[in-house]
């Protein structure tokens, strides 16, 4: 990308925030976040036909190109790079990045070509855009662990930054996926984050065997019909490995499909004895 070349001959700073756009306002924090510790912003738009599974929504993705790129000058980004899939992935590509051990769970269990897809696509826009920083939201827990730990492995001088989970007023976390819910699978959504309070509420009441959490967690869920449990599980918040007691930091996520919609919601939560 030259405007990349020409930025840092110009010894100006970018914060690189990727996106599939659909862009709402959990993307806009990622921006806000970036923009605040370099010169310039750069945004990507683009659907990664990689990270898909043959039976998902990559044909359904919901799009918006042209509010997306309203909201990204609002938003005082420099470049918005939306590339075609050919310019990615052109003809003969051969070469893709990928992780031995953090993929083996939570989505990457259910979603085998996933995080393959993710790091393949974020090292190529990794190399386009040449960002000084790169910002991930914390909804996708799994998928921010896996790039600073893939930013560390392959030595790409960028720094990584975590952006905490927006939501709407209500507590569902926001996600471009959110449009496909209907009006009852939109109030039924709520179970996710109304599960992950009651856990909370549990853990700083003192209870800190993962066991007794995940049987309320799961009885909250299953509370709405239409629901498909994928996971929902307590672990380490850097291997990502389940704990059989909590003490200390821990990761609680949830996969869930409802209707032909999957949604995740996670909360790290803390107990010290
Ligand atoms: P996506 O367009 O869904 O691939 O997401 C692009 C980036 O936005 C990823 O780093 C996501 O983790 C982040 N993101 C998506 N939804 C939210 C949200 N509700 N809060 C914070 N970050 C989010």
């Amino acid at each position: 990308m030259q405007y990349a070349d020409t930025q840092r001959q110009n010894k100006r700073t970018i914060a690189f925030v990727p996106t599939m756009g659909f862009l709402h306002k959990g993307h806009l924090a990622l921006m806000e976040a970036g923009r605040e510790h370099v010169d310039d912003l750069v945004v990507s738009i683009f659907v990664n036909p990689a990270q898909f599974g043959p039976n998902e929504d990559l044909a359904t993705y919901p799009r918006a190109l042209e509010k997306d790129l309203d909201l990204c000058r609002d938003m005082g980004a420099s470049a918005v790079f939306t590339p075609e899939v050919s310019e990615i992935y052109p003809q003969g590509f051969q070469t893709y990045v990928e992780l031995e051990k953090l993929p083996l769970h939570l989505c990457g269990l259910s979603r085998p070509v996933f995080f393959k897809g993710v790091a393949t696509v974020v090292s190529k826009l990794f190399n386009i855009v040449k960002p000084h920083v790169a910002v991930f939201g914390q909804k996708d827990f799994q998928q921010l662990t896996l790039i600073k730990q893939m930013v560390k492995d392959l030595n790409f001088d960028i720094d990584i930054i975590g952006v905490p989970i927006v939501r709407e007023e209500d507590g569902l976390a926001m996600s471009s996926r959110n449009k496909y819910l209907s009006g009852d699978q939109r109030s039924n959504a709520l179970v996710l984050h109304r599960a992950l309070l009651r856990s909370q509420e549990m853990i700083s009441k003192g209870i800190t065997d993962p066991g007794e959490i995940l049987i309320q967690a799961r009885k909250i869920l299953e509370s709405c019909p239409d629901i498909k449990i994928d996971y929902v599980s307590i672990c380490d918040p850097l291997t990502l490995d389940e704990v059989n007691c909590i003490n200390g930091s821990v990761l609680m996520a949830i996969a869930v499909m409802l209707g032909k919609t999957r949604l995740i919601d996670n909360n790290v939560m803390e107990f010290n004895r």
